[in-house]
């Protein structure tokens, strides 16, 4: 049994990105923890009435937390930083927050955005990749965040990964590219357990078109982008050879 940690900005992101990944993983008696870095709470709510911004931080934890139960996530990490203005956290905050995470789950392999943020190429989404790539190499240096080695102990997950997708058609709305796939994993029986993770996500119901073009194919995509090597090109597994 393995153990993967997944890192993002916001609630949703571990769905549209990896959710079928999670669902089969989880399925197998694998652990999965997640570190959410905003509450999301500056979106719009999809007709859910929503007086604040406070409010709608609430509404997306509850929904995150749903979500996280369909996909068998075992933990949930939020220390509910804003929407929208990740990169103005003090980096070595935030990259000391996923050390603490990386240190306390110990997962086999990380998983992140990669550095151009997912098709949307969200600001969040590039700080978030920026901050977790530093927290992988970070976590298990005794000398790195040493005030943290009271409550848990350094640990270097074997692979860091990052979403990652084939070019996009011509006509495609999202026109941005990734670095290039290296792990494809067969995710078609996970697909209603995604969708079922999305729509526990109501406030992001407005999204379900993009959600449903671009994220429920018969793989999703990673791209291996730290760590020891795959034992061959393109693995269908962040954990073959591990
Ligand atoms: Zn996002």
């Amino acid at each position: 049994m393995y153990r993967l940690g997944c890192v993002f900005a916001h609630p949703d992101d571990e769905t549209f990105v990896a959710g079928a990944t999670i669902a089969k993983l989880t399925a197998a008696g694998n652990r999965v923890d997640l570190f959410c870095a905003t509450d999301g709470d500056a979106g719009k709510s999809s007709g859910i009435p929503v007086s604040s911004r406070a409010e709608m931080g609430a509404l997306r934890r509850a929904e995150l937390t749903t979500a996280s139960h369909v996909l068998g996530i075992a933990s949930l990490s939020t220390p509910g930083h804003g929407d929208g203005v990740l990169k103005e956290v003090d980096p070595d905050r935030l990259i000391g927050e996923i050390v603490y995470f990386v240190r306390q789950h110990r997962p086999d392999v990380l998983l992140t955005f990669g550095p151009e943020g997912a098709p949307t190429q969200h600001r969040d989404h590039r700080a978030i990749s920026r901050a977790a790539t530093a927290a992988f190499f970070l976590a298990g240096l005794e000398s790195e965040y040493a005030d943290q080695l009271r409550e848990v102990q350094p640990h270097s997950a074997a692979r860091l990964y990052y979403a990652a997708w084939d070019a996009p058609a011509a006509d495609a709305e999202l026109k941005a590219l990734s670095v290039p796939v290296s792990c494809r994993v067969p995710v078609t029986e996970h697909l209603a357990t995604k969708r079922d993770a999305f729509l526990a996500h109501a406030s992001q119901r407005q999204h379900e078109k993009r959600f449903m073009e671009l994220t429920m194919g018969p793989a999703e995509r990673f791209a291996l982008a730290a760590g020891m090597p795959q034992p061959r090109p393109v693995t269908e597994s962040f954990f073959e050879g591990l």
